[in-house]
């Protein structure tokens, strides 16, 4: 490749590469999601619904001016066009340069200030090249070469002028099609919201294709829209569904031949790719996940009796029993599971769990209360269990390694016996609902299983409904992720004890759960 003098050398690059942050603890290498995921509105993944079009693609990029490549890749296949051909990065590498930052160990342990946000934001938004130099002297090639090897990069290649590290197709897919995981948790949102706002300016190639349903994130490079190099790399995900592209193209003789060229490639790989809006999809997505039975309108007064059977369903890592009462007959076609406390210095919801053990429960409704998950925090009084692991981290389902010690998801998913416990107890009572009580944030977080349940409970107990979003490794999103048409959630009681007026309520709304009431929409948490 014929070397070009291109206008971002500056002479501080080469001696700022010296000041070289190391990336932060490695996280994703393990916290790959399975590929098993149906796309939202559908029985079928996406590899089931869509292949790229590949031939129609290359038959293109044969009639374009430019030197160009690409790749596509899902969870489950890859496909591409000199994947491995390795061209500059422009400003695609800003993508790599911002997750090395804000992964990066001082930063990923700390909030975001003013100024990182000042540089972090335009740098992505509108592509600004001195943000962007301000990051790289901070990172440092050996930062970007730290994250290309977390990514299992094969032919990356920095250099002491950013815009022209060597990337592929191979790689750039690679790495965007868990972008997210490589950021730390704390930072992942504001990541993302970044690479889902670019300037509408820079919205060409893929940013002008239609694609209703699903959520675009990408970056572009275009070399100071000389021609010399267009490039975009794109993540597209619909709930669990992901894809990932990468199209790279120089020497294209001018931006606007290079855009357009982008735009005919990512049109040709996108062709038949389930864009279906939601709404249009909602009677095959009953069929998909059928409801859990509704119960019998019975009334409260039935034929189990009050009295509860204590049953050991493990022990912690201290060696305590974990106890569950159980209210009605194992027979009962509808099993609900509450736990009264997880976080062990979050505990109130065991208030509600005893008043509900000292009433009947309706007939067909087997009713299962844990007051307590976590018994050695609880005694300690702190969120992690003995072994100082945050127990809602634990979970195998999308677990990451977190080191945080408020947030320690463990060594290793299911590394505690509370997790264990916890587990076996749902895959063997497979619960319609699971209420998992915290504090103190006052809310019902609706981010799981069916929005509805939730929301029914939050109307009863006179609480706020809203999305707390992604939590690694948590409980909820293990059970949901397990049981499909089940419906795991949290609710956040407020600080302090449960009154009796609040009490009354929240017995209501389990009552409501017991019977199979949901309200509104299934799907409102996404955007
Ligand atoms: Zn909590």
């Amino acid at each position: 490749m014929a070397r070009v003098t291109v206008p971002w050398i500056r002479a501080a690059a080469v001696a700022a590469t010296l000041a070289a942050v190391p990336a932060g603890v490695t996280v994703a290498a393990g916290a790959r999601p399975a590929a098993r995921c149906a796309v939202p509105g559908t029985t079928r993944t996406l590899d089931q619904l869509w292949h790229p079009d590949r031939s129609a693609a290359i038959a293109y990029a044969r009639s374009r001016v430019g030197d160009i490549a690409f790749a596509v890749r899902t969870q489950g296949r890859f496909s591409g066009y000199r994947p491995d051909h390795q061209e500059w990065s422009a400003s695609v590498v800003k993508a790599m340069l911002m997750v090395t930052y804000l992964d990066s160990a001082p930063v990923r342990n700390r909030a975001l200030t003013d100024r990182d946000t000042s540089i972090l934001g335009p740098m992505i938004r509108v592509s600004d090249n001195d943000d962007a130099q301000i990051i790289f002297d901070t990172v440092g090639q050996a930062g970007l070469s730290a994250l290309a090897r977390r990514v299992g990069m094969t032919h990356f290649a920095t250099n002491p002028v950013w815009g022209e590290t060597h990337i592929t197709p191979r790689d750039q897919t690679r790495f965007f099609l868990h972008i997210d995981s490589y950021v730390v948790a704390r930072h992942r949102s504001y990541a993302m919201r970044l690479l889902r706002s670019i300037a509408p300016a820079d919205r060409w190639g893929i940013g002008e294709l239609p694609l209703p349903g699903w959520k675009l994130y990408f970056k572009g490079g275009w070399g100071y829209g000389t021609g010399l190099e267009d490039h975009q790399v794109v993540l597209l995900t619909r709930g669990c569904a992901r894809v990932s592209l990468a199209v790279l193209t120089m020497y294209d003789g001018s931006h606007p031949y290079g855009k357009a060229t982008l735009k005919g490639l990512f049109a040709r790989l996108l062709r038949g790719f389930p864009t279906r809006p939601r709404r249009a999809a909602r009677g095959a997505h009953a069929h998909a996940h059928p409801r859990a039975p509704r119960a019998r309108r019975a009334p409260i007064v039935a034929s189990a009796a009050a009295a509860s059977r204590r049953v050991v369903i493990g022990h912690s890592a201290r060696g305590r029993p974990i106890v569950a009462h159980v209210l009605g007959p194992d027979a009962a076609p509808r099993k609900l599971l509450l736990v009264g406390c997880i976080h062990g210095n979050e505990c109130a919801g065991i208030a509600i769990l005893s008043a509900l053990a000292r009433q009947r429960v309706p007939s067909g409704v087997q009713l299962w209360l844990v007051p307590e998950m976590n018994p050695d925090g609880s005694a300690a009084d702190s969120r992690q269990n003995a072994d100082g692991v945050d127990l809602n981290r634990n979970f195998p389902y999308k677990w990451e390694r977190i080191t945080d010690p408020t947030y320690y998801a463990g060594p290793r998913p299911v590394s505690e016996p509370e997790t264990r416990a916890a587990m076996a107890l749902i895959r063997r009572i497979k619960p319609a609902v699971t209420i998992w009580y915290h504090q103190h944030m006052d809310l019902v977080d609706m981010a799981g299983g069916d929005r509805g349940v939730a929301r029914r409970y939050a109307q009863v107990s006179g609480m706020r409904a809203t999305c707390l979003g992604f939590f690694a490794g948590s409980a909820p999103l293990w059970s949901n992720h397990l049981l499909p048409g089940t419906t795991s959630f949290v609710v956040e009681l407020p600080a302090g004890p449960v009154g009796a007026a609040a009490l009354s309520r929240h017995v209501r709304a389990v009552r409501a759960m017991e019977a199979g009431q949901r309200s509104g929409s299934r799907t409102s948490c996404r955007g």
